[in-house]
């Protein structure tokens, strides 16, 4: 018997290999055939993928410029093996190796791909493998990926979920511990490289450390990395730590949130009140130890209820985010500006004494009466009365401080607004007379 090698023959044979194929077009990585087992493993109808990017299909590689470097590899590492995650269509992923091969047909480049599904077949491989490797597996399986570091040859074996969590493929991300070093955050090197360094020189039970870890796009993701030496030489040196990494950072981004929200006022962006009495505090140590002045000013928005009272409450909120912004641009980077509450700010000027603190007052105070209100219709321009006070002169904690300001300010209001008022002196130390 002889099997007939026709179109139709040719589309027999590959609708019946029980493995999902799909002919790419390496430069766009648009499907251009898939046999029936693709349709079918995906949910699809026939032909209902042609046309379309592999990258649909794909949970864990996205956008164009990845496709990219994964072609280039590709085409340098044919065949070139993924295990990675397809996107069925009713949205559930499915656990794939897929093998790449890159061939010419008629002068023009293709990519050929053979997907298997290996969800199954990881229960299979359970069984064939030693204890040691039932003990990596489960490690592997209880975290998004593990690593094991051979100190001596300086290799690391990063499983294959480790790499995919970061976009790699099983056989790319060379095995060596710069792989790792490269890819941790610059700002978080330090701290990360020290308590791994305690862990190895006996300061620490284990490793354990959060930091940013960048992935195959540049991207970072926020990772948990525990690990603990489990063989050391006779000298008791060890040689051999292995480890788990958990992707926390939707985790991290909320706690990022959260702490934003806790220290920042929502409306307006500034640092709120619990914000401004810390850094008071802290400014007001720096400030007494450099031997320098401090600068504080308390301003507040002048009849501003009445804006709220004509415009309505909306347009008294953009009100406070036009002044916020404009104070933050106006402002140095040393200069600390709060929403203290209300329409009542705090700034922290160190260094400032109580001539230039004036000065900076006045001209706050007369850009505030200029700063346009477009957009806001009808609106006039605020105006702001100012109350200073300048460490040493007139106090030297923060209650000190903020009271001699808030009386300055009081001061202000009652001068009729709109302008700057410093707070008084402190008496001189009464004198003592010794009898
Ligand atoms: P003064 O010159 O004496 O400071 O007069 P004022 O009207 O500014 O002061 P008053 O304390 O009588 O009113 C403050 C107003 O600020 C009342 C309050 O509704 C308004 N306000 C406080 N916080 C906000 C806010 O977040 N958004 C808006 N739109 N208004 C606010
Ligand atoms: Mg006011
Ligand atoms: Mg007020």
């Amino acid at each position: 018997m002889q099997f007939p090698v026709s179109l139709q023959g040719l589309e027999a044979l590959l609708n019946a290999v029980p493995d999902s194929l799909f002919l790419l077009d390496p430069d766009t990585s648009n499907i251009l055939y898939c046999n029936r087992a693709a349709h079918q493993e995906l949910g699809y109808a026939a032909e209902e993928l042609v046309g379309h990017s592999v990258l649909s299909l794909q949970k864990d590689v996205t956008g164009l410029p990845q496709w990219g470097q994964i072609a280039e590899v590709i085409r340098q590492s044919s065949p070139y093996v993924f295990v990675g995650r397809h996107r069925h269509r009713d949205g559930h992923e499915i656990s794939v190796e897929v093998v790449t091969n890159t061939f010419e047909f008629d002068g023009q480049p293709y990519f050929l791909s053979s997907a298997r599904n290996i969800g199954n077949r990881t229960l299979l491989d359970k069984d064939i493998l030693s204890r040691e490797a039932h003990l990596l597996f489960a490690l592997n399986e209880a975290s998004d990926g593990m690593w094991d570091w051979h100190l001596p040859s300086g290799n690391v074996y990063f499983s294959p979920q480790l790499k995919r969590m970061l976009g790699y493929g099983p056989h790319e991300l060379s095995p060596t511990v710069e792989s790792w070093t490269a890819n941790v955050h610059p700002e978080d090197q330090t701290r990360v490289f020290q308590v791994l360094d305690q862990h190895l020189r006996g300061e620490r039970e284990r490793y354990e450390a959060q930091y940013r870890l960048k992935n195959r796009n540049g991207h970072y993701l926020w990772v948990n990395d525990r690990g603990r030496v489990c063989e050391r030489d006779p000298q008791l040196a060890p040689t051999r730590v292995v480890g788990m990494v958990h992707n926390i950072t939707d985790q991290k981004m909320l706690e990022m949130e959260l702490m934003l929200q806790a220290s920042h006022d929502s409306l307006t962006g500034l640092r709120n009140r619990r914000e401004a009495e810390q850094a008071l505090l802290a400014q007001l140590s720096t400030c007494q130890r450099l031997g320098v002045a401090l600068g504080v000013c308390l301003f507040d928005l002048d009849h501003f209820k009445q804006i709220n009272d004509v415009h309505g409450h909306l347009v008294g909120d953009q009100v406070l985010v036009r002044v916020a912004r404009h104070l933050s641009q106006a402002l140095r980077g040393s200069d600390a500006l709060f929403r203290w509450g209300g329409e009542e700010f705090l700034l922290l000027v160190p260094g400032l004494g109580v001539g230039d603190m004036l000065k900076l007052g006045q001209k706050l105070c007369a850009e505030f009466a200029a700063l346009p209100m477009d957009g806001l219709p009808g609106v006039e321009p605020v105006t702001a009365s100012f109350g200073m006070a300048v460490m040493p002169e007139h106090g030297q904690t923060s209650a000190e401080l903020l009271l001699a300001a808030d009386t300055a300010l009081y001061s202000a209001k009652a001068a009729g607004r709109h302008c700057v008022r410093m707070a008084q002196p402190l008496p001189p130390p009464a004198l003592t007379t010794v009898a």
